[in-house]
């Protein structure tokens, strides 16, 4: 049996903090990765014009000052090849890469109640008869998007050309030059690779069911001369960030919707709609996210915009969403989107009005005609937040399944403890502040958070930790409470648990995934529970082995 006092599962973005600061406690931690790398979302999203629409440099970790100090970025929002670059430099840096193991997806976690330690399974059989992997603590950074979703078309084997879905993105180069190409879908992911291949490819095709509102990115490099002025201004921007809601340096505006005049709001956004990054959603009235008037003004705003920028008006329309606001969904930011549409080698099909029927062995089959392609591309989303989850057979107190707990209802204690599930930590859970935060300023808070709870643990000899069921009910209440304020619960996407391609959710009927209280809030919460020696939370040195060698020392 090999025994670890912590495992950690996942190794992007958060769990890469994750296992430094575990190794820096010298703690016996490991991390298992499925993929053959680490990075994450960096390491598996390779399609053309993936990159951050989060400031690359409120991105980067804050952790290390000389990390700050030697890393250049050299696009305000860094494109994924240099991403996962910062990620590997990241992690070798610190000499991370001893504590993973690539390769290695978990199928099973059991809680074994009588030991106090977790058994994992994973499917390459590392694992096998009498070689169980086993943990005290089990931390799960398994991230928000990770386990991409495809439409359930007939015939979609029998494609015999390329299709992939975006997530699976071939390593190898693509050749699209004089290619027949579709894209199916149009959320932040669809609306990145459209606008990057247009100009790439023979011909594009754009299979759209419901557009989406969205903003220029407005990218651009930084030179040495500003890239030094970040780096002095590194503590007052990582300032900016913790007091914002997203976590971001863009503020919202401090006046109030309706006392601004027509001539005053009409000047904020045609500034911010030049501006760079997600000051077009954030840095506006925060009126937008919950009035239904200010939010239809705004809307009609950005539709105007659309319309100048694509000179079809009949595409136009079609590119303007009816169903939903601006920015009650997720906002893709984009670069030259609305202008491919004036290329005379784009087209839109709207699969509202003329669905499709089947993938066919030369290409797609709507309700209207046939169309032939060499590639077709999946940006058809996930299974988000909760996807890895599932995929895990995690098993707590008298082996309770954590997806039937989870089936009505989503509940958690913070977005980091489960009720019934002792000693599993998510840095970045369900209903936690990362997901609809700057996912790093989100996901460091959270990773201290949990390695805090260990070290408390440890120095005063608690084995086990659960929060309880009373702590979970009002945290989840809580976090139900705040979507009822939010115009985005009206909305069918990811952020309220809509995804037309999983069983049981294609419905839109609302699940309570993520905290929409902002960073600030969220921060002080959690940490006056951590101040109130982890109210809510039941520690206890009953049970199980004695802790094991290799982390500090406990004193029972
Ligand atoms: P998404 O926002 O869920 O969009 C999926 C798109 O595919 C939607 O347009 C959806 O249409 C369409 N679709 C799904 N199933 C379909 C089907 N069976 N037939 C036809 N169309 C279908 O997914 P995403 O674009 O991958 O983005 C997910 C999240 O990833 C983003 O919100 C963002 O948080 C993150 N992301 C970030 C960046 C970045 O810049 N850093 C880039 C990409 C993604 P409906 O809307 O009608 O369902």
């Amino acid at each position: 049996m090999k025994h670890h006092e912590v495992i950690v599962i996942g190794a992007g973005v958060a769990g890469i903090y994750q296992i430094k600061r575990l190794a820096d406690l010298g703690v016996d931690a490991t991390v298992l990765e499925a993929g053959g790398d680490l990075g994450g979302t960096w390491q598996w999203n390779r399609y053309p014009g993936a990159r951050f629409d989060s400031e690359s440099y409120t991105y980067g970790y804050s952790f290390s000052r000389e990390l700050l100090d030697e890393w250049h970025w050299k696009e305000r929002f860094s494109g994924q090849p240099e991403n996962l670059r910062y990620l590997s430099h990241v992690a070798d840096k610190f000499g991370l890469r001893r504590h993973m193991q690539f390769n290695c997806r978990v199928e099973a976690a059991h809680y074994d109640d009588a030991q106090n330690l977790w058994r994992l399974r994973t499917v390459d059989g590392r694992t096998g008869e009498g070689r169980a992997l086993t943990c005290r603590f089990l931390i799960l950074t398994l991230g928000l998007l990770s386990i991409p979703t495809l439409p359930r078309l007939e015939g979609m084997a029998s494609f015999k050309g390329q299709s992939f879905h975006t997530f699976d993105w071939p390593h190898e180069p693509v050749e699209m030059a004089g290619k027949r190409v579709a894209v199916i879908g149009t959320g932040a992911t669809g609306i990145q690779v459209i606008g990057e291949i247009a100009d790439k490819v023979g011909e594009l095709t754009v299979f759209q069911r419901r557009p989406n509102w969205s903003a220029p990115l407005n990218n651009g490099p930084i030179s040495d001369a500003e890239m030094a002025d970040i780096r002095r201004r590194y503590d007052e921007i990582f300032a900016t960030c913790a007091r914002t809601p997203g976590g971001f340096e863009h503020e919202p505006d401090r006046r109030g919707f309706h006392e601004a005049t027509r001539e005053e709001r009409l000047a904020l956004w045609d500034r911010l709609y030049d501006e760079p990054g997600f000051g077009i959603w954030l840095a506006n009235f925060r009126e937008i996210f919950t009035d239904e008037a200010a939010n239809a003004e705004f809307s009609e705003y950005i539709a105007d915009r659309i319309r100048r920028r694509v000179k079809d008006p009949k595409v136009a329309e079609k590119l303007i969403p009816r169903d939903h606001g601006f920015g009650v969904q997720r906002v893709p930011l984009e670069t030259r989107y609305f202008e491919a549409y004036n290329r005379s080698n784009v087209q839109l099909v709207d699969i509202s009005e003329t669905p499709i029927v089947c993938v066919t062995e030369t290409g797609l089959r709507t309700t209207e005609r046939d169309h032939e392609f060499d590639i077709i591309v999946y940006a058809t989303g996930f299974d988000a937040i909760t996807g890895a989850f599932d995929r895990i057979d995690i098993q707590g107190v008298g082996g309770e399944k954590l997806v039937t707990k989870w089936r009505t209802t989503i509940s958690t204690f913070l977005g980091m403890m489960i009720h019934g599930f002792p000693n599993m930590l998510m840095p970045a859970g369900p209903q936690s502040g990362s997901a609809s935060t700057n996912y790093p300023r989100g996901i460091e808070t959270g990773v201290n958070w949990c390695t805090d709870l260990l070290e408390y643990m440890s120095a005063r000899g608690y084995t086990r930790a659960e929060a309880t069921a009373g702590a979970e009910k009002r945290w989840t209440d809580h976090v139900t409470t705040l979507y009822a304020m939010m115009l985005m619960r009206k909305a069918k996407s990811w952020f309220t648990g809509y995804n037309s391609n999983v069983a049981g959710h294609e419905q839109g009927t609302v699940r309570y995934l993520v905290y929409n209280g902002g960073a600030p809030k969220y921060v002080n919460t959690i940490n006056a529970v951590a101040a109130k020696g982890y109210e809510g939370v039941v520690l206890s040195a009953d049970r199980g082995l004695a802790p094991t060698g290799s982390q500090p020392t406990a004193v029972a």
